[in-house]
């Protein structure tokens, strides 16, 4: 090589490589150095100028370095050559220095070797910088651990960078595969093989494939990962600016659990407020429907999705929407607001409302909503209202036995809202009404059914009160009585006797209730059927005390021979006779009535004898007097009778009648004197305050007649008007 091309090389070199900071030396083939940049001199403490043309030698410190330095120059293409060298060089002064070099062989046009460049850079610089870097990553291991996420860096090949302890922990099956190098996807292979995921059903390759997919996004977006143990991590994994993917792991299994319970108890509130019977609705500030449950929805006969968003005050006669609004404006100022109303819901049915309107507040204490509770108390109401009749009924003195019955009947069809009302007697299997209630007395007492063709037989069955507010869509459909009556509402309740089966109660209507029977509903229809089996019971005993009662006073009236009033039982209707008399001044005449010379009678025939003329001389004035008179025995062998409405002249007609009629039909065969009697009569006066009085001047007619030769009557002189003592 000549000095010339030597030179304009060294020219060329100082431009490119002078100011350079990298230590730069190149040398011929032969090993002589061609040229140092500054650098280099600076760190071979030599002089440029000193050293060019002169041999690398003396620079190794160590002879073998050299020696093995000189495979460069012999097969300067090899590419196993393109290493870097670790050399120890000796300095001018004596020291030495460890350096890092690289070369670069140099050819010419003809592709022979020309020299080669070196680059050499101070190792013990390098090592500082290595140690230096390696406090750093401790320092941000160690800063990652302190994090209670999981965190990774993956580099832009997706091998792993760097994890903390806490994503080795959370990936415990896979945590041996995570050395840095480690590729994502064999990591997740690693941990797949060991059953680390939740696959959810997918087959590894499909959860591999997914997931890498998500990974290589690194969008930052949330993935939500459930382990085979149960734990669930939430994933985040972003993109960073050197091409890796930078992730973090959140166990959120607890937040999981607290989530799932949420929605398990949110789930179990829908349930709960569509199958309670009140309305449940919430409202927002405009009165608009934010939830609505399936009660509500019924009675504004609409679905949900119609009804979420609107007014349901709307969906209301104007009057009472007025009232909800003044309730709820009330609410709105934050004040818990009761109150009853009635309402005409959509679907048809006017119910008795109890309405509760419950603020809802927001974390800043402002009204936010407000929950509207609406139970329906209408049946409350009726059976309250129901039952205080019943016992006003029942418990009254107004009323009789019968009127009792027929008013529990009406109170019957106006509670349940249908036009008729039956209590039948069952005996075997006929069906008799005994009392009902209908609109046009459609229904008559004594008519009789076979009990199977009424809903009756399986009111008895059940032993107990049974309903349907709709007979075609239910069992009782299949029933003879659907058939023949064409009866669609039906409640009933058997009624007992003494513990008897005695018939039933029931309620009836042709046509579809528009309300189903509630259980108060066939506990009233018990309580009717209860008292009605009580009353027929104490109707029962009732009577049978009348009866022994009139057989016992008959007894205790009735005189035993004649069979009429006797003395007692006839003065009692003398006296009210006489109470009647100063009522409507109606006047009446007494008649004391004695047989003649009945002790001969006695004497003659014995007393049998005068006993059956006593007997004969009974029925023959008994057959004679009207029902409005009245007659008894009031001593041995004398009567003593009371004309009715009869002043003076007309009793001596009847009597003297009478008198005839004795001659005539009170004769007895045996007996030869002719049987007569005389009477005293005396007709009522204002005097007679008491009918003694009147019985006395009776009598004293009689005696007159006896001591005037018997067989006559006479009458007391008062009697005649003129005789009357003056006003
Ligand atoms: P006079 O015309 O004055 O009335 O004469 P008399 O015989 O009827 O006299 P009095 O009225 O005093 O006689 C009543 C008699 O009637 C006396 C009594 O023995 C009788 N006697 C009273 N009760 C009964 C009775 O229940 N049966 C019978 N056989 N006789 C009776
Ligand atoms: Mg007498
Ligand atoms: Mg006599």
């Amino acid at each position: 090589m000549g000095t010339e091309m030597t030179k304009n090389i060294t020219l060329d070199l100082e431009q490119t490589f002078g100011d350079l900071n990298e230590c730069v030396l190149v040398t011929n083939p032969e090993r002589t150095i061609v040229f140092i940049n500054q650098a280099m001199s600076n760190l071979l403490k030599v002089d440029r100028e000193k050293v060019v043309g002169t041999t690398t030698k003396r620079f190794f410190a160590n002879p073998n370095q050299f020696a093995q330095m000189a495979e460069l120059y012999q097969s300067p293409t090899d590419h196993r050559n393109r290493k870097a060298y670790s050399i120890d060089l000796a300095l001018e002064d004596g020291s030495t220095v460890s350096v890092e070099v690289v070369s670069a062989p140099l050819f010419d046009t003809d592709h022979t070797l020309t020299g080669i460049l070196f680059i050499a850079r101070d190792q013990a610089e390098r090592k500082a910088l290595e140690s230096k870097l390696s406090d750093i990553a401790l320092t941000l291991e160690d800063a990652l651990d302190a994090i209670s996420e999981g965190f990774a860096l993956y580099d832009k090949d997706d091998r792993l960078v760097i994890c903390n302890d806490n994503y080795r922990e959370i990936y415990a099956h896979s945590a041996p595969a995570m050395f840095p190098g480690n590729r994502f996807e064999d990591i997740l292979r690693f941990g797949l093989n060991r059953k680390q995921y939740e696959t959810g059903g997918k087959t590894d390759d499909e959860w591999l494939a997914e997931r890498l997919d998500r990974h290589q996004a690194g969008d930052g977006s949330i993935l939500e990962q459930n382990l085979s143990d149960g734990r669930w991590l939430r994933i985040s994994e972003t993109r960073t600016r050197a091409g890796g993917i930078a992730g973090i792991r959140f166990d959120i299994t607890e937040l999981k659990h607290a989530q799932a319970k949420a929605e398990n108890a949110y789930k179990n509130l829908s349930l709960m407020a569509d199958n309670i019977v009140a309305s449940v609705t919430e409202v927002d500030l405009e009165g608009r429907c934010v939830f609505i449950n399936k009660t509500a929805c019924d009675w504004f006969n609409e679905k949900p999705e119609t009804l979420i968003g609107t007014r349901l005050r709307d969906r209301l006669p104007w009057k009472e929407r007025e009232a909800v609004r003044t309730i709820f404006e009330e609410a709105m100022s934050g004040e818990k607001v009761s109150s009853e109303v009635s309402f005409h819901f959509p679907d048809g049915i006017l119910r008795e409302c109890l309405m509760s309107c419950n603020p809802r507040f927001g974390d800043d204490g402002a009204v936010e909503a407000i929950v509207v509770l609406i139970s329906d108390i209408t049946d409350r109401k009726k059976t309250e209202r129901t039952l205080a009749e019943l016992y006003a009924i029942t418990s009254t003195r107004e009323l009789g036995h019968e009127d009792k019955i027929a008013e529990i009947l009406r109170l019957g069809t106006e509670h349940f809202e249908v036009p008729f009302g039956i209590i039948s007697h069952v005996i075997d299997d006929h069906y008799t009404i005994t009392h009902a209630q209908s609109p046009e007395g459609e229904l008559v007492p004594g008519t009789s059914f076979p009990l199977q063709d009424t809903y009756c037989l399986l009111t008895l069955k059940s032993e107990e009160p049974i309903a349907t507010a709709n007979a075609a869509s239910s069992e009782f459909a299949r029933h003879p009585c659907h058939e023949i009556f064409k009866l669609e509402t039906y409640i009933g309740a058997p009624i007992l006797v003494d513990g008897e089966v005695h018939g039933t109660i029931n309620f009836t209507a042709p046509d579809v209730r528009k309300r189903a029977f509630s259980p108060s509903d066939l506990q009233i229809v018990r309580q009717f059927a209860d008292w009605v089996g009580h009353e027929i019971a104490r109707q029962r005993d009732h009577q049978a005390l009348m009866n022994a009662k009139i057989n016992l006073e008959r007894v205790a009236s009735i005189d035993d021979l004649t069979q009429i009033l006797n003395r007692r039982a006839f003065l009692e209707r003398a006296n009210t006779e006489v109470q009647r008399f100063r009522r409507t001044k109606r006047p009446f005449t007494a008649v004391m009535m004695d047989i003649d010379k009945f002790k001969q009678i006695n004497d003659l025939y014995g007393h049998a004898t005068g006993d059956e003329v006593l007997k004969k001389f009974s029925d023959t004035v008994s057959s004679a007097l009207r029902a409005v008179d009245i007659f008894g025995r009031v001593g041995g062998e004398e009567f003593c009778m009371i004309l009715h409405n009869a002043e003076i002249e007309d009793a001596m007609l009847v009597c003297e009648r009478l008198r005839v009629k004795i001659i005539e039909e009170c004769q007895l065969d045996i007996v030869k004197q002719t049987v007569t009697c005389s009477m005293g009569l005396a007709t009522v006066a204002r005097e007679d305050l008491e009918f003694s009085t009147l019985m006395q001047k009776a009598d004293t007619a009689l005696y007159e007649a006896k001591a005037t030769g018997r067989n006559k009557c006479v009458a007391h002189k008062s009697s005649y008007p003129e005789h009357a003592p003056a006003l």
